[in-house]
């Protein structure tokens, strides 16, 4: 079988948004409300010749407001398991906050590829927002636009370079 990328990260950083643009083809909803994906979340991918299949792990289960952290624990217990490497998705727009930090220390204990991706960096002046990142302790954060489609090809290199 496939290599398996998960894609783990707070509501409304835009997983479903880059895991749609990875795939080429709309098989997510994208919903304008936080937190909310209804999604299959199982989706066949390529890039350069390596076929991977990915999982939006934010389409497992719909998120209350009160319950992000616990459903983030959970995505990224679930993506550590499953997954060959983990895709964590973080917003430019928002910063940093505490449930990034929480994630990371789990993801970190794992001992699995992390590649940390910044979204929402739509043009070059918002890559200064990328730097914070590096707090995180997950090593260079890659700057993207899901969706502007920005970015995509350098992680996309990263993602099959650590498979
Ligand atoms: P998810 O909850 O992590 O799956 O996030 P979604 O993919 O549903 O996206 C949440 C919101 O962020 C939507 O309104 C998207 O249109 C928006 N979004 C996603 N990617 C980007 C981006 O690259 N730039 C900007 N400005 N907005 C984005
Ligand atoms: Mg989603």
């Amino acid at each position: 079988s496939k290599p398996i990328v998960a894609i783990v990260g707070r509501p409304n950083v835009g997983k479903s948004t880059l895991f749609n643009r990875i795939a080429q083809k709309r098989v997510s909803i994208v919903e304008d409300i936080p937190g909310v994906t209804r999604d299959r979340i199982y989706m066949d991918a390529e890039w350069l010749n390596h076929e991977f299949t990915m999982i939006d792990t934010g389409g497992i289960e719909i998120e209350s407001t009160d319950k992000i952290l616990t459903s983030m624990r959970h995505q990224a217990k679930l993506a550590i398991k499953e997954a060959d490497v983990v895709v964590f998705v973080v917003d430019a727009k928002t910063g940093l906050t505490s449930a990034d930090e929480e994630v990371a220390v789990i993801l970190k204990n794992a001992r699995k590829p992390i590649l940390l991706a910044v979204n929402k960096v739509d043009s070059p002046k918002d890559e200064l927002e990328t730097f914070e990142f590096y707090n995180l302790g997950l090593g260079e954060p890659y700057a993207i636009s899901a969706a502007n489609a920005l970015g995509l090809g350098d992680l996309l290199d990263q993602i099959v370079a650590a498979l």
